[in-house]
């Protein structure tokens, strides 16, 4: 079973459940067939969508072993040029050749670790769209920034800023994912009701980036210490379309369960 494709993107169903499994740095191309193989039978006939970020040496192997599954593979990064002299870096055109269709960006790992402003998202994303891949754009406040109670204005800056320059009708390639930085391998999801008020703020700025209409089918990921035992709470409320996963998803079985346990009403 493929995904249906427009010219060279996966299209996504409004509000059908997604989980995104980050593998940050873990995981050898050999691990990672092993892991996908193992994955496919353990989720069959399942509907929510399963996307692994993983890492780009892996990103060939991993596309591979998982052809024809429901299984799409993504990197967790990339560099906002086309190609250049940039040692170290990597280009969209590169990863999507090596089989990824989607691209995390703006992760609270790279953001806080790494120093990634809006900016620099921002223009990622746009090569992401230009190059093929579809953007999955991370926004999330710290927990300083939640006590203050800024929330709200960080998320509005991070969205604004991340989606400039993308175009209306590309709305529906794009992918959010709130992931409160205080939540992200700390084993303190938020609650349910929390991360639904984020997303319903958050679906509220797409709607004045993309327009209502537009907004309402844009998915809405909440990460951040998501396990087997929660994931059902979170996805059962209204705004939010299924769950980016870091350390849990690097289990199978673990991932697997998220996945089964993924459901709306
Ligand atoms: C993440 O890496 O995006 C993440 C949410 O990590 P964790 O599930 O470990 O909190």
């Amino acid at each position: 079973m493929g995904y249906p494709k427009e010219k060279n993107f996966v299209v996504f169903m409004p509000r059908e459940k997604i989980v995104i499994g980050n593998w940050k740095m873990y995981k050898t191309a050999r691990e990672a067939a092993s892991y996908i193989e193992e994955l496919i039978p353990l989720i069959e006939g399942c509907k929510t969508k399963v996307l692994l970020a993983v890492p780009f040496t892996t990103i060939s192997t991993a596309s591979k072993a998982a052809k024809g599954s429901p299984v799409l593979v993504g990197a967790q990064n990339m560099n906002d040029a086309r190609e250049g002299a940039f040692t170290g870096e990597i280009a969209a055109l590169m990863l999507k050749e090596a089989g990824a269709d989607f691209v995390l960006l703006g992760h609270s790992e790279r953001r806080h670790g790494f120093g990634e402003t809006n900016d620099f998202v921002q223009r990622k994303v746009v090569r992401a769209l230009q190059d093929d891949l579809i953007p999955v754009l991370c926004v999330g406040e710290t927990a300083d920034e939640r006590e203050e109670g800024r929330t709200e204005e960080v998320l509005r800056e991070q969205i604004e800023m991340g989606l400039e320059g993308v175009p209306k009708e590309e709305s529906e390639k794009v992918i959010l994912a709130y992931e409160p930085v205080w939540a992200i391998g700390t084993g303190k999801s938020a609650t349910a009701k929390i991360a639904q008020e984020a997303h319903a703020f958050c679906r509220k700025v797409l709607g004045d980036v993309f327009g209502k209409k537009k907004a309402a089918t844009v998915p809405i990921l909440y990460g951040g210490s998501v396990k087997a035992e929660n994931v059902n709470g979170l996805a059962l409320e209204k705004d939010i379309d299924g769950v980016l996963v870091g350390g849990a998803s690097l289990s199978v079985e673990t991932l697997a369960k998220i996945v089964l346990n993924c459901k709306g009403k």
